[in-house]
Parts: structure tokens; C-alpha cells; sequence
């Protein structure tokens, strides 16, 4: 252990808990000890003190044991002539440093000091359901860094974290040598799907203001979050573990140990020092040793070796100047490598033969109408994609053809019909999975940076960026991504992928005629696919590494809470990958088909939860309710007074009539308990008849979030129909007309909601 290091990192801390004792004392006098303080959208109160302190902060007054229980955490600087190993008290001045960082940015809050302002600034954002072309959304915080990452976009990154698509997350602090540094040090990142959070500075400059300075797109859909130019918002990234642990380890605050262990052994993060190190660097980088997380400095610095506590060295240093390659971007290309290799990342990325960066941290990425080169699609032209099964012979693997005129007559900003032809062919390949792979299109083509695409089917819709074209990227490589990443995920079920690329009108024509039956046969196939059709149902475990003793189990009626797996999906994984995630469970004897219970699902909870769960209902919301791990896309809850249960999407975030926002109803759904009343689900499953069928079915549904009723109008409508009252998604309130329960209740009376004269829902 290094004195050097010791000694700074004690320093730091003692620095920085007097910092933050002095700014309590005044934040207290001139605002009360009752002032709330939170930060913005999280159920984890200030979330590092809530996991090392299990201290649920709400008001400047409860910050006050707070910093009594850092400054017991202090140490004396060690003395110049008395050498001691000290590694325990630097990790305690470390983790003082993060408890006085977290005090000072929730008081700044306080005073409206946080996030952090950066005029002219804005992050790439948006949803799903934003258009392109209206600016694509963002996270409503023009003018302003990102500070803390809010928990809606904690869970929806959580499903990529636990598959193993994203390792894991690098908290770059400091700033690099030059911007083109700077730059190539994020897209190394980015390549690899590693989250990267911003923040620090040297002398005053940023590797935020690098990168703004060079027009990197910086939000959460680029995986880039710039949480603030000083050292100390830092501590986000450290929010954003504990977090990690709590919502998907089913940990609780308190649990210090446990929380910090969870992320040594699960969250891949490392910390990237670039530039000089001060004594809070060094403090702030003892404190996230504590996490497992080891630092990497491209300055000279004393190293750390390994003692257990990080899986290799704790803090290495690798001078950039001194990296062996043939230039700076070389070099930042090694300095990223190192990091990986130290954290022991696993990386897991195709080569895919195209002239634009390629990677899922690219997937977010929006093309606006004036940076694009042509689209096929969308208002004024036709795009079609369909991928079919043919016998082994019949096909040459890596065949990409172009049958047509490519797009180089066609003038900027203008757009052609393009269809999309995919044959695939293996040994293990069935027709069931030809949806399933289908749907991966979007996936693999919105890898490319510069490529957007959106939707599926007879309405895809791709755009390619005037970027992208001018470096060459031209119909041809669509194939090229879909032949590499379909061996490269699916060889287990693929042994040939050829495709075609249609742009000859008559050619179109036909092959549009021939996908659109095959669309239709396979939404009978979907319909005629019941739960009392099959004799298995799937098991799914993917979220066990977060979310220990959770299991979703997947039924043809009722898909994954997060929306990501139904049925089909899990038998084609089964078939990839037959000791993978996802496993047959038997149905056995039927028990009670009313509240869905058989034998086999009984007996699989047991087990898949480790004895947690005793028994699953899976058409029940009051009966042993199926857990939640933390993905899900809606939670339905119960609301006593109404006889029914609102329905609240992740992408709500205003207030519900049970008093709480969608981010305080995850804390309770989530954590892998069955809890009657709650349940986490894929919005998929509302249109399913099977939809707490036990309780009374979608009747029972008396609110739900507006943006749920917009998005899926068409399905929303036929399950009206269904159940016989074609008027009943207009007599569902939403958060525009009702927020409490006395404003629910009262639209219910004036609308004749039909769950007022159900028979009780308990
Ligand atoms: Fe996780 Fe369930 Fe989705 Fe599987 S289906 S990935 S367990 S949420
Ligand atoms: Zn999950």
C-alpha cells in the first residue's frame, strides 16, 4: 500500500468533510432543518447514504448524522516517519468522501445549483415514441449536464446490464489529453457498449467540454452522461451502483457489505483518472475502491497491487505519453483496452463489415430529417422487411445482392421503397423462430452509427445520415450487418443468412405480397398460440444475476415483465442455448385454470426462487402475483377504493392516484417478493385475455398512464370489443383527469366505469 496514496486520500477527505460540515451549517441556518432534499426522480432517497447509512434522507436535518457518521469514518494523515499499511483507512476516508460529496450535491440541489448549467447545451434523448423530427425529446433539461441518472432510466438499462449487451460502466474523471482524445476515448467505449459517465476536470477543463466542443451527441441514448465538471458529481456513478444492488439485488440500505460486494462481483465499472490527481481525486478514488471498482490514471502515479478487495489491481498507472502505438488515438485505443482487462469486463462485440462506427450504444441514435441522406419508409415511400426459412441447399451464406437502382439518383434528403429479404437456413432453425429472428432487424441495423431505424414489418422505416453516406455506407451493407450478427447471436440456430435488397418496384411488389401472407399466417399462429394450447411454458432467469431469487415465467398468453421475451422468443433461446436462461418448464397437472395453477409452474417457483416463492398464480394479481426483478414496463396495482387497478408505464412520470410516481411504485414492486395487490408487467400482457382473468380481466383496469392508451389505441380498442363495452378504454381515467383517489372515484361515477358494480376485487 502506498503511503503517497494513503496519505492524499486521508487528506482529501478531511478536506472535504469540513466542505461539507460548513455547508450544512449554513444550508441549515438559512433554510431549516425541515427543507426537503432528494434528488430528482429516484425511490432511493440520496442513494449511496440510503445503502452505506440505510439513513432514508428527506430534509437538511437528517444530513446532520449523516456527516457525524463520515467524520467518524476519518483518519489522521499518516506521519512522514511512521509506516503503517493504512488500506483500511484510506477505504474509510474514501467512503467519508463519497457520504460528504453526496451531502454537498443534494444541498446544491437545495439551492438549485444541481444539475450542473451548461448554456446552449442538451442531451440526446428521447423515446421510442418520440418522431425524429420533432427533436427527438430529451430528457427535458436544456441548458443543464445531467447530474444524477433517474431510476426509469436505471430499470430500462437494466435488462441490457443483465443480459450482458451492456458490461458495464466506466466513470471517466478528469480530461483527456486533447479532444481528439477525448473523442476516441468515448467511441472506444461506445464500441464495446460500455455505459460512460462524465465528470471532473483539470484546471478547470473538462473532457464534457472536449466533447461538447466536438459535437458528440452526450445522454443517455448514446450511453454518454455528463454528470458535472467537477470532481464531486462524481458520485453519481457511485449512486447509480448502489442503486444497481437495490433494485436488482433485492438488497436493502443498510446493507453496506452486501451492496458493496454485489458490485464487486457483478457490476463491471472501473474508474478512468485522466489528467492530474488531487487530493480528492485520490480520495474520491480510494472510495471507489470500496465498490470494487479499481482506477486507472494515464498520469503518473503510485500503484496499488491487488489485496482482494478489486478482482486485479486497485489503482494502476499507465502515463499516455509513455502507451506504445504509433499515435494519440492508438494510444487512447490501448489506455481503454487496459482499463477492460483490469476490470475484467467481458465484452462481447461482432465484426460487422461497415464503413461507420458499429455497436448497441448506437441503437438510441436518432437521424433528423436535416441530416439525412434518404429514407426508405416513413411518409413517402415504402420499406419492408421479411426473413423466412429455407432448406440448407437453397441458399449461399454471405450472398448479399442489390436487385434495383441504388440511391445515389435519388437527391438529398429524398426517399425510395427498399424491401428487405432475409433466407435463412440451419439444422436446429424451426418456422417459430422466423418472427423472432425477424425482430432482431431493427436491432442489428440500428447498431450502425448514422443508421436509424424504426418499426418492423410492412412499416419499417430507416433513415441513413448524410455522415454515414459520405463515408460510404450504402444498401449492400444492411446485408452485411444482418449476415455477421445473425451468426455471431443466432449460429446456434443459423447456419446460412443470405440477403436481398430490393428496390425494383415489380420485385417489391411480389415479395411484398409473399411477406404480407406470411405476416398474416403468423398472427393466426399467434392467436391460436393459447396457454391451453401448449404443454410447457418457459422459465426465465435472465435477471437472476440482479435480481437473485426472481423468475419470470413466460406463457404464450403472458410475456416477460419486461416486454423483451414471450414465449416464442424463449423457445427459439431454449433451442440457441439449452442450459441458457431460458428452460421448458412442464406443465403437469392442471391445479386451477381459473387463477392458473399447475403442478409444474408450482413446483418450478419453488425451486427458480429458491424457495422464496411458494406458489404463482399466473392470471392473479391478488393471489400470489408473479415477482418483479425490475424491468417491467408497466406496474398494475390495485387501488382499493375504485374495485380495480390503475396501470402506471415507466414512461409516466407524473403522479398517480395512489399518491406515488412511477419510480416510488417500482421500489415496491420490484425486489423479487410476491406482493398481493402489485405486480410488474410487459404492457403486452394488458391486451392478453388472460390479463388477471382471476380477478375479473381488463375491466378491473379504472386508470391507466394516457401515453399507454396512445401508443397501443388499435390493440387497446379490439380488447374493448372483447370484452363487450367498445366504449371502456374512454371510461379509463388517466393522469390528465385524475391524480388522487377522490378525482378517480369521481370520474368512474361520471363515466359509468363497470368495474363500480363488479363483485368485490377482495
Ligand atoms: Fe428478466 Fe423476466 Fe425479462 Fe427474463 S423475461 S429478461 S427474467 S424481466
Ligand atoms: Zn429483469
Amino acid at each position: 500500500m502506498s503511503r503517497y496514496i494513503a496519505s492524499r486520500a486521508i487528506r482529501g477527505a478531511n478536506a472535504l468533510v469540513t466542505e461539507a460540515e460548513l455547508m450544512l451549517k449554513k444550508a441549515l441556518a438559512e433554510k431549516g432543518p425541515e427543507t426537503p432534499v432528494a434528488f430528482p426522480n429516484t425511490a432511493y432517497y440520496l442513494p449511496l447514504i440510503n445503502g452505506m447509512t440505510g439513513i432514508e434522507v428527506e430534509n437538511l436535518g437528517q444530513l446532520e448524522p449523516v456527516m457525524k457518521h463520515a467524520k467518524q469514518l476519518l483518519h489522521p494523515v499518516p506521519s512522514k516517519n511512521n509506516w503503517t499499511p493504512y488500506l483500511g483507512e484510506t477505504l474509510d476516508s474514501g467512503m467519508a468522501t463519497l457520504i460528504a460529496a453526496e451531502t454537498i450535491e443534494a444541498i446544491r440541489f437545495v439551492y438549485d445549483l444541481q444539475p450542473e448549467p451548461m448554456p446552449g447545451f442538451s442531451l440526446a434523448g428521447g423515446t421510442a415514441f418520440t418522431s425524429p423530427d420533432n427533436g427527438g425529446g430529451g430528457n427535458g433539461t436544456d441548458g443543464h449536464l445531467n447530474g444524477p441518472i433517474d431510476d426509469i432510466q436505471l430499470r430500462s438499462w437494466g435488462i441490457q446490464l443483465v443480459d450482458g449487451r451492456m458490461p458495464g460502466f466506466a466513470a471517466i474523471v478528469g480530461a483527456a489529453k486533447s479532444n481528439e482524445v477525448a473523442v476516441k476515448l468515448v467511441r472506444e467505449l461506445q464500441r464495446r457498449n460500455i455505459l460512460t459517465f462524465l465528470s471532473g476536470n483539470v484546471n478547470g477543463r473538462s473532457i464534457i467540454h472536449q466533447l461538447i466542443e466536438e459535437g458528440v451527441e452526450l445522454g443517455y441514448d448514446t450511453y454518454t452522461v455528463p454528470f458535472g465538471t467537477d470532481t464531486l458529481s462524481a458520485i453519481y456513478a457511485l449512486g447509480f451502483a448502489v442503486r444497481s444492488a437495490l433494485t436488482f439485488g433485492g438488497l436493502k440500505g443498510g446493507m453496506a457489505r452486501d451492496i458493496l460486494l454485489y458490485n464487486k462481483n457483478r457490476v463491471f465499472a472501473f474508474v478512468l483518472a485522466l489528467g492530474e490527481v488531487d487530493d480528492l481525486k485520490y480520495a474520491a478514488a480510494a472510495g471507489a475502491i470500496n465498490f470494487g471498482f479499481p482506477v486507472i490514471a494515464d498520469t503518473v502515479i503510485p500503484e496499488i497491487l491487488p489485496t482482494g478487495v478489486t478482482t486485479y489491481e486497485h489503482v494502476v498507472s499507465m502515463p499516455f505519453n509513455e502507451i506504445e502505438a504509433k499515435d494519440d488515438l492508438e494510444r487512447a485505443e490501448r489506455l481503454v483496452q487496459k482499463c477492460i482487462e483490469i476490470r475484467g469486463v467481458k465484452v462481447k462485440v461482432a465484426d460487422v463489415p461497415v464503413p461507420v462506427p458499429y455497436g448497441s450504444a448506437f441503437e438510441g441514435e436518432v437521424v433528423r430529417k436535416a441530416d439525412m441522406r434518404i429514407e426508405f419508409g416513413g411518409k413517402y415511400s415504402r420499406c419492408f422487411e421479411y426473413l423466412h426459412m429455407v432448406p440448407l441447399e437453397d441458399i449461399v451464406d454471405g450472398n448479399v445482392q442489390v436487385i434495383g437502382p441504388t440511391f445515389d439518383e435519388i437527391p438529398e434528403q429524398g426517399s425510395m421503397d427498399v424491401g428487405i429479404v432475409v433466407k435463412v437456413a440451419g439444422r436446429q432453425m424451426q418456422e417459430d423462430f422466423e418472427p423472432v429472428l425477424e425482430r432482431q432487424i431493427h436491432y442489428f441495423i440500428n447498431g450502425a452509427s448514422g443508421i436509424q431505424h424504426i418499426g418492423q414489418r410492412d412499416i419499417a422505416w430507416i433513415r441513413i445520415s448524410t455522415g454515414a453516406a459520405d463515408k460510404g455506407f450504402n444498401l449492400e451493407h444492411f446485408g452485411k450487418i444482418l449476415h455477421a450478427r445473425y451468426h455471431s447471436d443466432f449460429g446456434a440456430i443459423v447456419d446460412k443468412v443470405e440477403v436481398t435488397i430490393f428496390t425494383e418496384p415489380d420485385q417489391i411488389q411480389a415479395w411484398l405480397e409473399k411477406a404480407r401472407q406470411a405476416y398474416d399466417f403468423r398472427n393466426k399462429r399467434l392467436a391460436d398460440l393459447t396457454d391451453s394450447s401448449v404443454d410447457e411454458f418457459y422459465s426465465c432467469t435472465l435477471c437472476q444475476s440482479f435480481a437473485p431469487n426472481h423468475v419470470c415465467v413466460v406463457s404464450p398468453e403472458r410475456l416477460g415483465l419486461c416486454g423483451a421475451y414471450n414465449w416464442l422468443d424463449c423457445k427459439a433461446s431454449f433451442s440457441i442455448n439449452p442450459t441458457g436462461p431460458n428452460q421448458p418448464i412442464k406443465l403437469g397437472k392442471l391445479v386451477d385454470g381459473d387463477k392458473g395453477y399447475w403442478t409444474g409452474t408450482n413446483d418450478y417457483a419453488k425451486v427458480g426462487s429458491h424457495g422464496v416463492v411458494e406458489e404463482v398464480a399466473m392470471y392473479s394479481i391478488m393471489e400470489n402475483p408473479m415477482t418483479a426483478c425490475g424491468c417491467f414496463e408497466c406496474i398494475v396495482m390495485l387501488i382499493p377504493e375504485s374495485n380495480g387497478v390503475m396501470v402506471v408505464s415507466r414512461e409516466d412520470t407524473s403522479m398517480t392516484p395512489a399518491g406515488m410516481t412511477f419510480s416510488t411504485l417500482a421500489g415496491i414492486a420490484g425486489g423479487g417478493l410476491q406482493t398481493p395487490g402489485v405486480m410488474g408487467v410487459g404492457k403486452f400482457y394488458l391486451i392478453s385475455p388472460k390479463f388477471i382473468s382471476a380477478d375479473g380481466g381488463f375491466k378491473r383496469v379504472v386508470w391507466m398512464s394516457s401515453v399507454l392508451k396512445e401508443t397501443m389505441a388499435d390493440e387497446l380498442r379490439a380488447v374493448a370489443e372483447r370484452e363487450g363495452d367498445p366504449d371502456l378504454i374512454t371510461k379509463i381515467a388517466d393522469e390528465r383527469n385524475a391524480t388522487s383517489v377522490d378525482e378517480l372515484l369521481a370520474w368512474m361515477e361520471e363515466n359509468n366505469h363497470p368495474a363500480l358494480v363488479m363483485d368485490p376485487i377482495f
